[in-house]
């Protein structure tokens, strides 16, 4: 059984599922405690006589007062949120109510400081990109354009004369006086720190949680399962790659195309795990075999594709024989009576040497290897043959 804490941890650690329930408890969270951090500076304020020329200090404990509200605001919605998350009705709407609660009460907290400064700004644009990091994008939308509504409001009201700007402040203009000018520095770090830390470090988590999920997926569509050895996508995007019309130097290569003989009476003799055994042997033993740079793929069900960038045949025949005879040395666990050896029938093709020379394309170089490997099976199995 799985703690509520453990629960939220494991709904963080895995943000991309998108589980909008446990990302809007965090966001909840984690603007509960910038609130806080914000209520412990005004707290510092009051609590120092000297600074109280600098603000003022008759809204003070009014706006401490909102800041409790606020913070018990988010408390009790948290805990709805948890408490309802097994009706997505309800709890699509708390989300929702999540997302506005933060935006008013970031708006409050830029209105309070002043709707033109550096911490509104930086609340305002980093709430909505860390939004749409955990939540669905027409939501934040709407919350940021009410934000924004709501601060744009309130600037129009102060130059209007309907509401003071930056009430919290006594100068809005900046001050002439250090001792004013250095309290208004540090007022403004103290907002802005915060805010830009838990921004950063939000956006950073996930970006980075977004690569490696991107990094997973594209060897996820790159592999085949069953031996990690290239699969047929990678193998067509080579082949676009290196189409003469791409690559001039497309001819310096060299196809090595081969089918396990017998494979299906392995499969009937020892089973389909042990055959599936057989498969992953062959693909160690072609990539051990295999020289950087070679695409070492599973073509079809036991037939495998060396795709080699050299004009060197040699290199490819002697890797054929290689091959073979690390087969012929593979153990079958005994069985009484019945006695196996792995061989495979092997086609080579180079596109600068012998038929393979007329190929237009490395496809067509494929096909004659194939034409090869056919030829090899034809003449008895267990052989190269080179066209
Ligand atoms: P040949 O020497 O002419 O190549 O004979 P063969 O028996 O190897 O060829 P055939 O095409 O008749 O049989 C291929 C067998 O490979 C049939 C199929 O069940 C098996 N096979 C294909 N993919 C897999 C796999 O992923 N795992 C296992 N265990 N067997 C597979
Ligand atoms: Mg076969
Ligand atoms: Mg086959």
């Amino acid at each position: 059984m799985m703690t509520k804490l453990e629960r939220w941890l494991h709904g963080l650690s895995h943000p991309l599922e998108k589980k909008p329930v446990n990302n809007a408890i965090f966001a909840g969270f984690t603007v509960m405690l910038l609130h806080g951090s914000y209520f412990l500076w005004k707290v510092y304020i009051v609590l120092h006589p000297d600074l109280h020329q600098f603000v003022n200090i008759s809204i003070f404990f009014r706006e401490m007062l909102v800041t409790v509200a606020i913070f018990f605001s988010f408390l009790m919605l948290i805990i709805t949120l948890d408490q309802t998350r097994k009706n997505p009705t309800i709890s699509n709407r708390l989300v929702f109510l999540m997302l506005l609660l933060i935006s008013l009460s970031m708006a409050y907290q830029g209105y309070t400081f002043g709707s033109m400064s550096l911490p509104s700004g930086v609340m305002l644009i980093g709430a909505t990109v860390v939004g749409f990091i955990l939540f669905d994008r027409r939501s934040v939308y709407w919350v940021s354009v009410i934000a924004g509504v709501i601060l744009v409001t309130t600037t129009v009201a102060a130059i209007i004369g309907w509401l003071p700007y930056a009430p919290k402040l006594l100068e809005s203009n900046f001050p002439t006086d250090q001792p004013a000018a250095v309290f208004l520095l540090i007022n403004m770090l103290m907002v802005v720190v915060p805010a830009y830390l838990t921004i950063m470090l939000i956006a950073d988590y996930f970006i980075d949680q977004l690569k490696r999920r991107t990094l997973q997926l594209q060897h996820l569509s790159e592999r085949d399962p069953l031996t990690q050895l290239s699969n047929r996508r990678v193998i067509y995007e080579y082949l676009a790659q290196h189409h003469p019309r791409m690559d001039i130097q497309w001819r310096r290569h060299i196809v090595v195309m081969l089918d396990i003989d017998f494979f299906k009476k392995v499969n009937d003799q020892w089973g389909h795990f042990v055959g599936d055994q057989v498969l992953q042997y062959v693909a160690t033993l072609l990539q051990g075999l295999a020289e950087s740079g070679d695409i070492v793929g599973r073509f079809g069900g036991e037939e495998f594709i060396v795709i080699m960038p050299t004009d060197q045949l040699e290199r490819a025949i002697v890797f054929a024989e290689r091959c073979q005879q690390q087969l012929s040395t593979y153990q079958f666990k005994p069985i009484e009576g019945v006695t196996d050896q792995l061989s495979a029938s092997f086609g080579i093709a180079s596109a600068s040497k012998g038929v393979g020379a007329t190929a237009q394309s490395l496809e067509q170089l494929i096909e004659f290897a194939d034409q090869g490997l056919y030829r090899a099976k034809q003449a008895g199995r267990a052989r190269t043959v080179v066209v």
